[in-house]
Formats: C-alpha cells, structure tokens, sequence
C-alpha cells in the first residue's frame, strides 16, 4: 500500500502547531465522541487512554452588546426549553414571542431535502434562524443555515421536523428517548456524563503521526510531496500519473482528496461523478490563534468561548478560549485565543493581511471581552477552500457520485465531501472505501 499526499506533512486539515512555546491546534481541536470512529482509531492505536475532554462544557453568544451565556438544551442551535432561553436574553423578546408560535400553527409540509434555516424560520421564525441556529450550524461547515441541507448537516433536526407538528415537541421526545435509551445502556443508573468531545493532549497531529508510524511499520509507503496529477485505467487496474513526472499502477485506488482534487482525477475516467463533485461549493476560513498576557484578559473565563451571529455584522464568527477549555494548553501567566472569520460568501478575511485579520479580530475580542491590550503573539492560518457546503440535495448528490465511481472497479472515494465533514465521519469513510476495494482486489488479480 502506498499513500501519496501532494502536501509536506500528513493529515491534511489536521495540523498541531506551536504558539509562544505551547502546542495547539491550528485546525481541527477535537472530535466528536458519540459518533464512534475516531476514539475506534485511537483505540487500534492505543491511544484512547489519552484521550482529554474539554474543561468547560457551556459556550456564550455575542448578542445585544454582551456576553450572552447559551442556554442547556439546545439541539444544533434549536431550544427544546423556551423558557430557558427567554432567561439567557440571547435572542429578542420579539424572537422569543415568534419562537413560541411553534407550538400552536399548523403542521408544515415536508417533501425532499430542504435547509436548515429553511426548517427553523417556518416554525421558530427568523430570528430564532439568524441569532441561535445559524452560528451553531454555520460555524460547524463555515456555512449559511439557509443554504445548508438539512438531510446532510442536521438529520435530528430533520427528523424532528418531519415527525409531527411542533418542531419544539419533536426535540423534546427526541431528548426523552435518548435519555431513556441512555439509562438503559446503563442498567437504570442513568445516563453517566460522558464526553462530547475528545482530543489528544499531544495534539492531533500526533494521533495521524502514530497511525502513520503503524502504517509505516506494516510495510506502507508514506510518500509526502507526491501530487496525483492524474488517473487512467491500466488492464484491470490503474495507473497514477505524478507531480514528478513519474506513474505509479495500482490493483485499486481510493481518492481521498478534497472534492476540487477528486474531480479533476475523476473526469477523464469518470465524468459524471466529476462533474456533480465540481459543483460542491466550498468555503474558506482564517484560524487566528492568539497569545494574551493573562493580566490583560478580564475573566474569569468559565466557558469554551462565544460565537458570533451574522446580523452583529463583525469579522469574528467564533471565538475558543483555548486555554479554558483545554487545560492543556497554557503557559504561566498566558491565555490561548483562538478566533475565526470568513463563511461561505465571505471572504473578508482572506482579502487582507495577517496584520489586518489579527487587528480586526483583536479589536472584536477586546470589544467583546473587555481585553485590555494586544497580543503578545498571534500565529494566522488560512484555510483556503476548505469547508465543503453541504446544499440542500448534497445527499443525493453523493448518491450519484458514489453510484457512477461504483461502476470502476477498484476505485472509491472518501473524506469530508461526502456524508459528514467530522474527523469520524471521514474515518468511516476511509474504512468504506478501504473495505470497499479490498473486498474486490481478489477478482481484480485474478
Ligand atoms: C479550521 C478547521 C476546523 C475544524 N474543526 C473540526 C473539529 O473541531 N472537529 C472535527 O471533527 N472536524 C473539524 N474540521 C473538519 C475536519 O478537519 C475535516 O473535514 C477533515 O479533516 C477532512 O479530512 P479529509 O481527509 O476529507 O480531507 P483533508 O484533511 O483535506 O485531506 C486531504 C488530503 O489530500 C491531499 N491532496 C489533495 N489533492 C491531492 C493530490 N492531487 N494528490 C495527492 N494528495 C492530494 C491534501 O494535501 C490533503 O492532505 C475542521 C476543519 C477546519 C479546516
């Protein structure tokens, strides 16, 4: 087996960094628990003790001029508990009134895929939509909740909406039905609180650097700065063109590359494919990680930090504060910021300089939280194209794509293009289409 990465460095968007002497991430910072395929890898690796939680479990909302704290009970954004959030003063009395309004109008027709913000402002109105759903949900994909597929980003929701008439009713026995599943898998004690999140204290980076060494041992060939500039059928197999001029044949391939790179290899050997993966949209963010002098940082800071609702109008969609929700990362007298701009459609930031990002966004968290001076350090990372957008369809759409490359023996796809753009999700993926062209190999060498 041989993996060819175009890039420097394996793992793609998971990249550990350094800033003032600490390690952080620069993409990713952790993943989901309950969706089992990354603590499944860390386990295979050994890893899975290791694993750390986040410190602080509540995020804030920067809404009406402060720090709002968000309310328990939110579902992607959607309040099971109306009253919980009238107390939190996220959104407006006028929102909240409109919200209420769920439980009384009639049923709304469900037919096919349709947005998320679609879903929520028919039934909670928009503000609801704008100030609660679409961070949450906007955040996850850099998106916008009024384009982003329900089906594809947000099947609870989607679920919830088509099981009846109030949307906040659904979520509720949604809610009752996994505690009770939950207290069950327990034997009645109740649901433990188990993590949602997990990471590795080392970084991630060294999650991918320890399946690579596994990887390595076993007898793989890890070949960094090798680019695939092409892909042709060679007798039963395939034949990979390379950066260097150089081909490499192949019994099987999967394409794990994002949708741009997987529709150019796909086009002359599979057009169709190629051409539903070139309309994916995409988006771009810029991770700015920044280092304060704790004196500087009014707190304390008791939550994993705030996101930013688009109507506020500021660069600033989100911001971690990285060393209260990672105990790990900390240096004497330090706080770790990390903050991100740019969503689909927006790409203020990646139109400026460094300086310029660092300065808007320091300006935003200084506003917001009361910061006192600048950063000793700041560290940009752009991410260029890197969120897929999940249009309404998009499931649809990869039924087509995985259909058509079905047709090629040998061949498969996999990454966060397709059916979640979560660290396990892309693990799953990996193993499908791993499993996928390995249940083939012995007709294709025979
Ligand atoms: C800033 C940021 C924060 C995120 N936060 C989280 C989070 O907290 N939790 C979470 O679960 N997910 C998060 N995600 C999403 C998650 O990181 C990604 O969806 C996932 O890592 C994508 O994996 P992938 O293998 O599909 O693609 P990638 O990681 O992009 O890997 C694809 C690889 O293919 C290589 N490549 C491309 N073209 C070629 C070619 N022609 N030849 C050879 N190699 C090629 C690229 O260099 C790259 O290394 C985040 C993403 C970003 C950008």
């Amino acid at each position: 087996m041989v993996v060819l990465e175009a890039g420097p460095r394996l793992g793609g968007k998971i990249l550990t960094g350094s800033l003032a002497g600490t390690r952080l991430e620069l993409g990713p910072d952790a993943f989901l628990a309950r969706v089992p395929f990354g603590v499944q890898l860390c386990r295979e690796l050994g890893l899975d003790q290791e694993l750390v939680s986040p410190a602080a479990g509540h995020a804030y909302l920067w809404s009406r001029g402060r720090l709002r704290r968000l309310p328990e009970g939110l579902v992607l954004g959607v309040p099971s508990d109306l009253g919980a959030l009238a107390r939190s003063g996220a959104v407006r009395p006028a929102a909240l009134a409109r919200a209420a309004l769920d439980l009384v109008l009639p049923a709304t027709r469900v037919e096919g895929d349709r947005s998320v913000g679609e879903i929520v402002s028919a039934r909670f109105g928009r503000g609801l939509q704008e100030w609660l759903v679409d961070p949450l949900v906007g955040g996850i994909h850099a998106g916008r909740s009024e384009l982003l597929s329900a089906a594809a980003t947000a099947p609870q929701l989607d679920a919830a909406a088509r099981s009846g008439r109030s949307l906040l009713r659904a979520l509720r026995a949604q809610a009752a039905d996994a505690r009770a599943a939950a207290a069950q898998a327990t034997g009645g004690a109740g649901a433990a609180a188990s993590p949602v999140f997990l990471t590795h204290p080392a970084g991630l980076s060294h999650v991918v650097d320890t399946l690579a060494g596994r990887l390595a041992a076993a007898g793989a060939g890890l070949r960094t700065g090798t680019a695939v500039t092409g892909l042709s059928r060679s007798g039963a197999g395939w034949q990979l063109s390379l950066g260097d001029g150089t081909a490499l044949d192949a019994d099987a391939v999967i394409l794990a590359v994002p949708a741009p790179a997987a529709a150019a290899l796909l086009g002359p050997v599979c057009p169709e494919a190629a051409a539903s993966l070139g309309r994916i949209e995409h988006s771009s963010v810029a991770v700015v990680s920044l280092a304060y002098r704790a004196e500087d940082v009014p707190g304390p800071l008791d939550g994993t930090g705030f996101l930013v609702p688009r109507p506020q109008g500021r660069l600033m969609t989100a911001a971690t504060w990285m060393t209260a929700k990672w105990p790990h990362v900390s240096a004497p007298g330090q706080v770790f910021i990390r903050a991100s701009a740019g969503r689909h459609r927006d790409e203020r930031a990646m139109n400026m300089s460094d300086a310029e990002v660092v300065g808007g966004l320091h300006a935003e968290l200084a506003e917001a939280m009361g910061l006192r001076r600048p950063p000793q350090e700041s560290l940009v990372t752009r991410w260029v194209g890197a969120f897929p957008q999940y249009a309404v369809g998009h499931l649809e759409r990869v039924d087509r794509i995985e259909a058509a490359v079905a047709g090629l023996p040998g061949l498969a796809v996999a990454g966060g293009a397709y059916r979640g753009v979560g660290i396990p999700a892309c693990i799953s993926s990996g193993r499908k289409a791993a499993d996928q062209v390995a249940a083939q190999l012995p007709a294709l060498s025979s």
